[in-house]
């Protein structure tokens, strides 16, 4: 038995968790979870919206498994997804996006992996008021040259280890010069030492278009917080949809799980929640946990699973519910 932590999250976030420990349970992993809280839910129940245990259960078991947690926009507690990354320095986001068979997107054959910094940039959130007036405000992004050796590292050793062929950077270093001219400076150096990999460099504008216009032509691509938060949903749009991208948090001790999405309120209770990128993202833990074999068995399982409109969720094309869904992929479990 593993112990993992498990944090169920907000909005659509129990709906999505019943629907994968049920999968991963009928699959045959053995996971003893422990049930932790964290988000809007224990800022409600326990005033808190990251309560010591839950940092205690991931200090002492060093991978979880988390749900989509709500953040108040403009005013309210900080990120605790933000402050997670950075007390556990998990600093590779990765996030993959990957067509599947029989969602009717417009690009076929689209696989690319997502390294976004997921420590530093724009998100340390450091922001204040200049003057008396609040009609000034200023925003501190910070780079280091450690942090983007260690994701831009990371991305590589992915590439070389995967059998992939091309590392993409973006950046925006013709304004931010200083910052993300020194993110690109460190991946040039870091390219040379992988010869066998092609290294390219996009601003990340020109990046956004490429990537609906020509996906093919991304491999691995390594990035800042910002826009590898931003060019992963637009990832994930070419594939399917929030719905069905999963990611993976990790630092040198310790990894947390969770899908590319939020708490998705407008459709939270409603049982039309799309369990796959929160089921994907678990695929990855049972991978890096050394269950490749049941990850491939369930992906196996989803593939089957997704030729019948009838049990998939109306998100992508279908006409089913989570549950439906669910109950599917576990009957297809070979
Ligand atoms: P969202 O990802 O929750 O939803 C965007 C759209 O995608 C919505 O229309 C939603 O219904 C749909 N969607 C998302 N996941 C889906 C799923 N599994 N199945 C079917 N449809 C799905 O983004 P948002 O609405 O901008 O954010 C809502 C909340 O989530 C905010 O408080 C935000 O801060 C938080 N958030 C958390 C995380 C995280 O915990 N890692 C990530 C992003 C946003």
């Amino acid at each position: 038995m593993k112990d993992i932590v498990l944090i169920p999250g907000d909005g659509i976030g129990p709906e999505i968790t019943d629907s994968v420990t049920t999968i991963l349970e009928e699959a045959g992993a053995e996971i003893n979870w422990i049930r932790c809280s964290a988000g809007l839910k224990a800022y409600n129940e326990q005033d808190d919206p990251l309560p010591d245990e839950t940092i205690e259960a991931l200090d002492k078991y060093r991978i979880g498994l988390k749900g989509p947690l709500t953040t108040p926009v403009g005013s309210g507690f900080r990120s605790v997804n933000v402050a997670l990354r950075q007390k556990f320095q998990l600093y590779s986001n990765i996030r993959p996006a990957k067509s599947l068979p029989y969602i009717k997107t417009s690009y076929k054959d689209v696989d690319m992996v997502i390294f976004r910094e997921n420590t530093q940039g724009l998100y340390i959130g450091k922001e204040h008021w200049v003057g008396p007036e609040q009609g000034h405000a200023e925003s501190i992004a910070v780079v280091t040259r450690e942090a983007s050796e260690k994701i831009i590292r990371a991305a590589f050793k992915y590439a070389q280890d995967k059998g992939r062929k091309k590392v993409t950077l973006v950046h925006k270093a013709n304004i931010l010069k200083l910052t993300t001219g020194l993110f690109l400076e460190v991946g040039q150096d870091i390219a040379s030492e992988f010869p066998d990999i092609e290294f390219e460099d996009l601003i990340v504008d020109n990046m956004a278009m490429q990537m609906v216009m020509r996906p093919y032509r991304f491999d691995v691509i390594v990035t800042t917080n910002l826009f590898g938060d931003i060019l992963s949903d637009l990832a994930s749009g070419l594939v399917g949809g929030l719905g069905v991208t999963g990611a993976a948090n990790i630092g040198d001790d310790a990894a947390i799980f969770e899908a590319v999405h939020g708490s998705a309120p407008d459709i939270a209770g409603e049982g039309k929640a799309n369990p796959i990128a929160f089921l994907f993202a678990a695929l990855m833990m049972l991978d890096h946990i050394g269950e490749a074999e049941i990850a491939e068995r369930i992906r196996q399982a989803v593939y089957e699973t997704l030729k019948y409109e009838k049990v998939c969720t109306p998100d992508i094309g279908g006409l089913g519910t989570t549950d439906t869904f669910t109950r599917s992929v576990c009957n297809n479990l070979e």
